[in-house]
């Protein structure tokens, strides 16, 4: 525990970590008092659990899942956070021409199923599930805070932007128990309140070996070269590309930094299926963000 003397008062480092969302997710604040850290850090593990319960794809009976069986075909309502994050989604589909797409669930599906039996899915499934993704197969109206799903059995997969969307929530949780000096991860989303009261940035040391800073902002890295299934001779990543319907077959590794989780999350997934050639139009997008691929050469 390190000790560090502000404006007459002692802050003190805690460091605590839990699982939510399916990964580690390690919380270190500066306090000035132990009960004050562990309050503020309980009530935002519990805050990632409520947005867990609406957004997940792997629990039956998220609000996400819930809405998969009953907005084919007419509108419904949904909580304003997941209105949100729909709506963030689908409008990085419009952006990248559906490069990152919220609806590619039932694919992700058949990757998974791949990683279970070493096997890619025969042509047909493949096409079938194909048929049941697609982002303008989803319609958002703002007005009503409603969606509505054109195919039956869409699923929709909000793994590539949830985690960072939770990791902002929890720093606003934070702060509002009076901690602002705090830095969250989730896998591979990165957020940051103000620094440590001794440093001008967190630390964070990077995957691939090295370490970089981060201050009030966030860092997500995506890519091929983590999940992925071998089969054969090809590796196949747990990130869908939507023109095959497969996962990623090609070495790629994106780095986002921006203001906020929900933005470099969603940007890093995007990036990674768009590749190094693709990335300067979503970059005149978003200036705010950094944007980086690392490409094995094809
Ligand atoms: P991680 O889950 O390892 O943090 P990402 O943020 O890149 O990595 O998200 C990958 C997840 O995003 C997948 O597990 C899946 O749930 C979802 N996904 C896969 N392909 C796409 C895609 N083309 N667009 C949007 N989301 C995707
Ligand atoms: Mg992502």
């Amino acid at each position: 525990m390190s000790f560090v003397r502000m404006k007459g008062e002692t802050l003190r480092r805690f460091a605590y970590t839990q699982i939510r969302m399916g990964v580690d997710t390690p919380i270190v604040v500066y306090a000035a008092q132990e009960a004050q850290a562990v309050e503020a850090c309980r009530a935002a593990y519990t805050r990632i659990s409520e947005l867990e319960q609406q957004m997940s794809d792997y629990r039956v009976d998220s609000e996400l899942n819930l809405l998969c069986r009953d907005a084919v075909g007419r509108w419904r309502r949904v909580s304003r956070e997941l209105f949100y994050v729909l709506w963030r989604a689908h409008r990085l589909a419009q952006q990248t021409d559906g490069a990152f797409d919220p609806t590619v669930g039932a694919l992700v599906r058949l990757w998974r199923e791949a990683r279970r039996t070493g096997q890619l899915p025969d042509p047909q499934t493949l096409q079938a599930a194909r048929a049941r993704s697609g982002y303008r197969l989803m319609e958002l109206c703002l007005r009503r805070r409603a969606v509505r799903l054109k195919v039956e059995g869409m699923q929709l997969d909000l793994g590539g932007i949830a985690k960072g969307y939770a990791c902002d929530h929890a720093l606003r949780v934070l702060r509002r128990y009076g901690i602002t000096r705090a830095l969250i991860q989730m896998g591979g989303d990165i957020a940051a309140g103000d620094p440590p009261p001794d440093a001008p940035a967190w630390r964070i040391a990077l995957a691939e070996g090295g370490e970089t800073t981060l201050a009030r902002g966030a860092l997500s890295t995506s890519g091929s070269t983590e999940q992925f299934v071998e089969i054969g001779g090809a590796r196949y990543a747990h990130i869908i590309d939507p023109r095959t319907g497969l996962g990623l077959t090609r070495l790629i590794l994106a780095r986002v930094r921006a203001r906020d989780g929900i933005t470099a999350d969603s940007l890093a997934t995007a990036a990674a299926v768009l590749g190094k050639s693709g990335i300067q139009r979503l970059q005149r997008l978003y200036k705010g963000a950094q944007i980086e691929v690392w490409e094995q050469a094809s």
